[in-house]
C-alpha cells in the first residue's frame, strides 16, 4: 500500500465582501484541493491554503512523498521538515516563534494520509481517531459587517445577505443564518468600526436572542487602553460567552488577562506548540480555537485538546473560507475531542461553491452530523475541481490581501492594528 500519486490543484470560490480589521474579502477565496492517490487508484484528499507560499511549500514535499505508506506519519513530517526548511530535527523542542509552514505542510498531506488509511480500514475518520464522543458537532453563527456587493463586478450572482452596516441590518442576518442552520452561538466579527458601536451591535444581539452565547472577535483591533476602557460594558452580566483577540501579541492578551471579567480566547497568539509555554506563564487566554491547517493536522489537535486539559484551556476551533474537505475533517476532530467545550467557528454559511461529490454538507441544528463512510467520507467532485481550477486561473488572485480589496473603496485604506 504505496503512495503513487500526489496533485495539489489551486482554486478559487465565491466569497461575500466580508468586513474585517484588515479590509474586506476579496470576491475570490484561494484554496489548494490535495489528492494523495495509491496504486490501485484509491484517492486521500484534504483542503489547505491557496497562497502561493503554501502552494510552493506543498510542491516542495510533493515528490517525497511517492513511495510511502499512508500509515506512516512519522515519514510524512521527516520529509515535510526536510523539504521545507528549519531544524531537520522531528524530535527537536517546537520554535518558541512557531513553525507554520511546515506545520500547515504536515496538516494538508496527514487529513488525506488519514483518509486512506480510514478507506483500508472501513472505518470513518472519527474511529481512526479514537472513537467520537459525540454524534455530532456544534458550529457557531459567524456573523460579519458585509457590503451588498462586490466593488468591481466579479460576474457572479450577488449573494442572497445584502449590506449587513447597521445593528437591525446584523440582528437580520443572524435570524437569516439561524433559521437557516439553527446555530444555537453567534459570534460576530468585530475590529470594523469603534469598539462603541460593535457593543451595540452585540447588545442588539443579545435583545434577539436572549439565551443565545455571544462572542466578538476584534482580531487583535484594539489596544490593550482601549479594552481597558470598554470592559465595563463588555462585561454586562450575560453579555458575552468570551472576548477573541482584543489586542494582537501574547504579551498584551496576558496584560488584559489581568482585568477581563470573561475568558480571552485566540486564533492569534497562541498558533502553535512553542507558544503554549509563554501562553501559559501568561495566563494569556482561557480559551485556545484550534485549527487543524496550521497546528498540524487532526492528531496534532488531539494533542492541544489535551494540553488544553492539562492547563485548563477551553478549546474550540477556528475557521477560514472553506469548503467541505475541511469541514469534514474539523467534524470528524470536532467529535473525538472530549474537551470540545464551545461550538466551533465556520465561515461555511458563506461559501455556496463546493468542490465535493453532492454538493454541501448539512449544517442543522447548528450542527454537523457525523460522517460514516471510511475515512474522511467526501469525495472530490471532479467536475467541480476543475471548474473552480478555472476560477483559480481566471481570477487573477494569487495571494489574499484584503486591504487591496478595501483600497477600491478607500483608496486611503492603509490598515495597522490597534486600529482603536
Ligand atoms: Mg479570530
Amino acid at each position: 500500500m504505496r503512495i503513487a500519486d500526489i496533485r495539489v490543484t489551486p482554486i478559487a470560490f465565491r466569497d461575500p465582501p466580508l468586513l474585517n480589521v484588515w479590509g474586506v474579502h476579496e470576491p475570490w477565496a484561494l484554496r489548494a484541493i490535495i489528492e494523495v492517490e495509491l496504486a490501485d487508484g484509491r484517492v486521500g484528499l484534504g483542503e489547505s491554503y491557496g497562497d502561493l507560499e503554501t502552494l510552493a511549500n506543498l510542491e516542495r514535499v510533493r515528490p517525497g512523498l511517492v513511495g510511502l505508506s499512508p500509515f506512516d506519519l512519522n515519514a510524512l513530517a521527516r520529509v515535510v521538515y526536510a523539504a521545507v526548511g528549519g531544524d531537520p530535527d522531528v524530535g527537536a523542542p517546537f520554535p518558541r516563534t512557531g513553525d507554520k509552514a511546515r506545520a500547515t505542510a504536515i496538516a494538508a498531506f496527514e487529513v488525506a494520509f488519514l483518509d486512506l488509511q480510514g478507506q483500508a480500514l472501513g472505518l470513518p475518520l472519527h474511529a481512526l481517531l479514537g472513537g467520537a464522543v459525540r454524534p455530532r458537532v456544534p458550529y457557531a453563527a459567524y456573523l460579519f459587517y458585509k457590503f451588498a456587493r462586490h466593488k468591481d463586478d466579479p460576474g457572479y450572482p450577488a449573494d442572497p445577505w445584502g449590506e449587513v452596516l447597521t445593528h437591525d441590518q446584523m440582528v437580520g442576518a443572524a435570524r437569516r443564518m439561524i433559521e437557516l442552520h439553527g446555530f444555537g452561538s453567534i459570534k460576530l466579527k468585530g475590529g470594523v468600526f469603534e469598539p462603541e458601536f460593535e457593543i451595540e451591535t452585540l447588545r442588539a444581539l443579545r435583545r434577539a436572542f436572549p439565551d443565545v452565547p455571544l462572542r466578538i472577535d476584534p482580531n487583535g483591533g484594539w489596544s490593550v487602553a482601549t479594552t481597558r476602557r470598554v470592559m465595563p460594558q463588555l462585561a454586562e452580566p450575560g453579555l458575552l460567552e468570551y472576548l477573541e483577540d482584543p489586542a494582537g501579541s501574547l504579551e498584551e492578551m496576558g496584560e488584559i488577562a489581568r482585568f477581563a471579567t470573561m475568558p480571552l480566547a485566540t486564533n492569534m497568539v497562541t498558533i502553535a506548540f512553542g507558544h503554549v509555554p509563554r501562553t501559559v506563564e501568561l495566563n494569556a487566554v482561557q480559551v485556545i480555537l484550534s485549527d487543524h491547517h496550521y497546528w498540524g493536522g487532526l492528531r496534532a489537535t488531539q494533542h492541544l485538546a489535551t494540553i488544553g486539559r492539562t492547563f485548563g484551556i477551553g478549546i474550540s476551533m477556528h475557521s477560514n473560507s472553506h469548503l467541505g474537505i475541511s469541514l469534514a475533517a474539523m467534524t470528524h476532530v470536532g467529535a473525538t475531542i472530549p474537551n470540545l467545550v464551545y461550538a466551533s467557528d465556520t465561515h461555511y454559511p458563506w461559501q455556496e461553491d463546493e468542490v465535493i461529490e453532492g454538493g454541501k454538507l448539512a449544517i442543522r441544528d447548528g450542527c454537523v452530523d457525523l460522517l460514516d463512510g471510511p475515512g474522511l467520507g467526501v469525495r472530490v467532485d471532479r467536475a467541480a475541481l476543475a471548474r473552480l481550477h478555472r476560477a483559480y486561473l481566471d481570477c487573477g488572485i494569487r495571494v489574499r490581501d484584503d486591504a487591496r480589496e478595501m483600497r477600491k473603496y478607500d483608496p486611503s485604506w492603509n490598515p495597522s492594528t490597534p486600529r482603536f
